[in-house]
């Protein structure tokens, strides 16, 4: 059995084909989301589409359930707070009820998912440090949490303490706990341009980070045509 996990489309078709392509390609079965299907760029809607017609399991991301309500966007920076209100209008108001209708966290089989933390998944903290992710392992009651958020794929461990690493596979020993980020699909940002997911391979005990290169410049395209802010559609090709 092996599992595609991914997180943050935030509305990149190209990248999301693209993932979902070289999953197939490696034997994938079965399909895990992490939230964010939509923001920042082109496709909100086709994206939606993509991932239920995968009717894989799914969590809400911040950018899901702002999409979702009418109410101002709150603690959002101008850029997505624009690509927010312009997402609004591309989506359906099934696509919105489907968003809405999304937990906050899931168990699937034996590992765990999230958007943003497990100690408080509501309220979209970030996890960068050993700290951060001390926090969530409190409440981490499977061997391995995937998370996304930050767009920056990272691997926390805890033995006798957290530590962090950057690596590109991972050996899950059930002694430990494991909390991966598995990076972004549509919007990276650890400037690496090409599309982030996880390949966790449940019978060899592995987790691998994988990265895949897409049509960047249709991408672009799309999002400078729809009147997004240009450096949304800038930042693509930085990574950042
Ligand atoms: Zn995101």
């Amino acid at each position: 059995m092996r599992f595609a996990i991914f997180s943050d489309i935030h509305a990149n078709l190209e990248a999301l084909e693209a993932v979902l392509a070289d999953a197939r390609q490696r034997k994938c079965t079965h399909f895990v989301c992490l939230g964010d299907v939509v923001g920042y760029n082109a496709n909100p809607h086709e994206c939606l589409e993509r991932v239920r017609e995968l009717d894989c399991p799914t969590v809400k991301g911040n950018h899901d359930e702002q999409a979702s309500v009418s109410r101002f966007p709150t603690d959002f920076n101008q850029l997505a707070e624009r690509a927010i209100k312009w997402t609004r209008d591309k989506l359906t108001e099934k696509d919105k009820q489907w968003l809405r209708d999304l937990p906050f966290q899931k168990q699937v089989r034996d590992f765990t998912i999230v958007h943003a933390t497990l100690d408080t998944p509501e309220q979209w903290g970030y996890v960068f440090n050993n700290l951060d992710a001390a926090a969530s392992f409190t409440y981490q009651h499977t061997t391995i949490c995937f998370f996304g958020h930050t767009h920056v794929p990272m691997v926390f461990i805890r033995d006798e303490g957290v530590r962090r690493e950057l690596i590109d596979h991972v050996r899950i020993e059930p002694a430990k706990k494991y909390f991966i980020n598995v990076g972004s699909v549509g919007q990276p940002r650890d400037g690496n341009w090409r599309a982030a997911y996880c390949v966790y391979d449940v019978e060899n005990n592995l987790v691998q980070q994988i990265r895949v290169k897409y049509d960047l410049a249709t991408a672009q395209k799309k999002v400078i045509e729809a009147g997004l802010p240009r450096p949304l559609a800038e930042r693509l090709a930085m990574g950042r």
